[in-house]
């Protein structure tokens, strides 16, 4: 036997290596922590990271905590339940927070919105054509390329991306919502509202276009309302299904990990409305029950037992102060961006700050907020080539932290 490492005769996945590099979240943490090694003594704070950091709410926690318990007796243990989640849950979706614009039957509930993007790709299947707002949350891209979307497997140009893949640039002089118009032949169109990472929130108009659009194009729209319950301003829909027609040529997902802490929990949904129909006239929600019912086998029940209790009134009430809270820091870290003279967007109906540093690439803006900071934030461009010159602020963090945080920007950023 030699030095050479064995090997079996099974060929890896071409998509793979198409892949661009998981580049964003590994280098960030990679120059954190030369940071620290440089600086023993500094206390890093990240504002980076879109991972909720305070503890459950007492009714939700409760919610859990009870759903453990009657696993442990006789009456109250269940094994698998219904694939497509508690008839009660998805009752409670449609009820508290669709106001029953859709039926419970549509509502289909997992462990999680990003779970449900990869199993959507794998249901529509290599040789469909995407668009994509650029920049976006690295799920749609890099899961289309491993489902074989047309043109994802060709080789990327760049940060940049797939030659194959419609990058819509959003930016400031556009309000972040891409021009339509120019949008190549696409099946699949992933629009984000609340954006991650800009922090954009679409308007009703806008949201009126994009499925007039999706109509005239025969297209569908995977709609990623993850930070729905972030919208503060009553005139913004919370759910692309407030749009009429949107029913045809749209579908939903939509989870409980950032309104109620829920990520390391699991807990999401799925809308797939009935009109909606591939061209033979087969109605989406017919395969997306097959891919649920084959390739999932239910959410955890312990984790339906907590987001029902969400959806009590007490839980709807701790919700709302949970967001509220993040919501607080958003507004922190705004007035120190304002006070800076930061060019800076969002931050009042999503969790996230989209902040410009002019003449500066993202690394560079990040590598200086780094080392005269010792605050951590994710560069722009990692999102997408539109992002470059542009560094996300999260405000998911202890309200302290972002308090110290910001008065760092503002006494060593002038
Ligand atoms: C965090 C996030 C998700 C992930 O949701 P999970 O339910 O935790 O898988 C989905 N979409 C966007 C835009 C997100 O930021």
């Amino acid at each position: 036997m030699g030095d050479e490492a064995f090997t079996t005769r099974v060929a890896r996945n071409a998509r793979f290596a198409n892949l661009s590099a998981g580049y964003l979240f590994p280098e960030v943490a990679r120059r954190r922590r030369a940071f620290q090694e440089a600086n023993p003594g500094a206390r890093v704070i990240s504002l980076g990271v879109g991972n909720t950091t305070e503890p459950l709410s007492r009714r939700i926690a409760e919610g859990l905590r009870r759903g453990a318990e009657r696993l442990g007796t006789l009456q109250g243990y269940s094994g698998y339940g219904d694939e497509q989640g508690l008839g009660e849950l998805r009752a409670a979706i449609a009820k508290r927070l669709y106001r029953c614009r859709i039926e419970p039957s549509e509502v289909f509930v997992s462990d999680g919105a990003k779970c449900d993007i990869g199993r959507l790709q794998a249901m529509f299947g290599p040789g469909v054509r995407i668009a994509v707002q650029d920049p976006a949350y690295p799920v749609y891209v890099d899961g289309s390329v491993i489902a074989g979307a047309a043109g994802a497997a060709k080789s990327g140009s760049g940060a940049g991306g797939y030659a194959g893949i419609a990058y819509l640039p959003c930016s400031p002089s556009n309000g972040f919502f891409p021009d339509l118009s120019a949008v190549p032949e696409a099946d699949l169109i992933y629009f984000c509202s609340p954006n991650n990472p800009t922090g954009a929130c679409a308007t009703r108009r806008q949201l009126e276009e994009l499925v007039a659009f999706a109509r005239g194009r025969g297209a569908i729209v995977i709609y990623d309302a993850a930070y729905a319950e972030y919208i503060s301003d009553p005139a913004l829909p919370k759910s692309i299904f407030e749009i009429e027609g949107a029913r045809e040529v749209a579908l939903e997902v939509n989870s409980f990990s950032k309104p109620i802490g829920f990520t390391g929990v699991r807990l999401g949904w799925t809308v797939v409305p009935a009109e909606l129909r591939f061209s033979d006239g087969t109605p989406v929600s017919k395969d997306w029950n097959r891919v649920m019912t084959t390739l999932f086998n239910g959410a955890s029940n312990i984790a339906q037992a907590g987001g029902l209790a969400a959806l009590e009134d007490e839980g709807l009430a701790e919700l709302r102060a949970s967001v509220a809270y993040y919501m607080g820091n958003a507004a922190v870290i705004k007035g120190g961006l304002d006070r800076l003279g930061v060019e800076s967007y969002g931050g009042t109906n999503a969790p996230y700050i989209w902040a410009k540093f002019p003449g500066r690439s993202s690394w560079e803006a990040f590598e200086e907020i780094l080392t005269a900071c010792a605050v951590v934030t994710t560069p722009g461009s990692g999102f997408g080539p539109a992002g470059e010159s542009f560094l996300r602020f999260s405000a998911f963090g202890h309200r302290e932290d972002v308090e110290e945080a910001v008065r760092r920007l503002e006494s060593s950023l002038v």
